[in-house]
């Protein structure tokens, strides 16, 4: 029997760069994690050298073609601008302003590709899970906070900066809902309606606590409807992926979907959405280790000509 012995698979470092933990890890896919590490989010002096250490510690045992970071924003992220691959106006104390793609290159002589959080995320649905096959399409997290990424015809969509899902502007009938919103920036946007800081300001409860017979959990429904519903007249993507802590409870997915057909109403004509609703919003694939594998298909991504 001849040796059918493959060559070894090529490794990437993935970071996800959060605001509590930067988790990084080593490997080539969702199978093949070999190294994970999670170091906390304290100031770029103290936590970027320790993620270096930690990634030529790797190198040292195995070559790395690439890392990838998939980072809370906002993002410098237009190739031509001089805040390129930088933390830019980050509300998070010490980290404006940092040249964090461009530190880790040159600290490790490697290609680094750098995206939002959502965005890196989205690609690795896109390359191992709920995505895979279609190009255009949206991942969108309901956690703390909301936010989301879209590809759009094969690429990640960066455009002007990079999309805010988060902070769509959707109707507020303040009799219904006189909650004023939790976001510091625009009170009423998705997120200040809808993410789960929101729900439990709201209620006076966190929603993992609210039974799913709670009014709480219909107001939900159809502030993420009316999201879905502007992505869908908007973007016209081919799949919505809605994740995150909120989605957990089991019985929002099909209350999204029920709404999400009423209020568009017939306009949009495909059997996709139509007749395959189940699979047209459904949940991310990757679950909790969306972030990482986000880091590591940018860094795929980035040792690609
Ligand atoms: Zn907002």
């Amino acid at each position: 029997m001849t040796s059918s012995a493959r060559p070894p698979a090529r490794l990437f470092g993935g970071i996800e760069a959060g605001g509590t933990k930067f988790v990084c890890a080593v490997g080539s896919g969702p199978h093949d994690l070999r190294a994970c590490r999670e170091l906390p989010t304290t100031t770029p002096a103290a936590t970027l050298p320790a993620v270096v250490e930690f990634f030529q510690a790797q190198a040292a045992q195995a070559p790395l073609s690439a890392i990838g970071i998939g980072c809370f924003g906002p993002l410098g992220l237009d190739p031509a601008g001089p805040d390129f691959g930088f933390i830019t106006s980050t509300p998070k104390p010490g980290w404006q302003n940092v040249d964090l793609a461009g530190a880790l290159a040159r600290a490790l002589n490697l290609p680094v590709g750098l995206d939002t959080d959502v965005n890196a995320a989205a690609l690795a649905e896109h390359r191992w899970g709920a995505a895979q096959g279609l190009d255009t399409f949206v991942y969108l997290t309901v956690g703390t906070g909301i936010g989301g990424g879209v590809m759009c015809a094969g690429r990640l969509l960066h455009g002007l900066v990079h999309p805010e899902i988060g902070h769509m502007r959707i109707p507020h009938d303040l009799a219904a809902d006189p909650f004023p919103g939790a976001c510091p920036y625009h009170r009423d946007c998705l997120e200040g309606l809808a993410s789960g800081l929101a729900l439990a300001a709201r209620w006076g409860a966190p929603g993992p606590t609210l039974p799913p017979a709670h009014p709480a959990w219909r107001l939900e429904a159809h502030y993420l409807a009316l999201a879905a519903a502007n992505l869908v007249c908007a973007l016209s993507p081919q799949r919505l992926l809605f994740g995150g802590g909120v989605m957990r409870q089991a019985h929002m997915l099909p209350a999204i979907r029920a709404e999400l057909l009423d209020l568009l109403h017939g306009y949009v004509q495909s059997p996709a959405l139509l007749e395959r609703t189940d699979e047209f919003l459904q949940l991310p694939r990757l679950g909790e280790r969306a972030g990482v594998l986000g880091g590591l298909a940018l860094a795929l991504q980035a040792s690609q000509p």
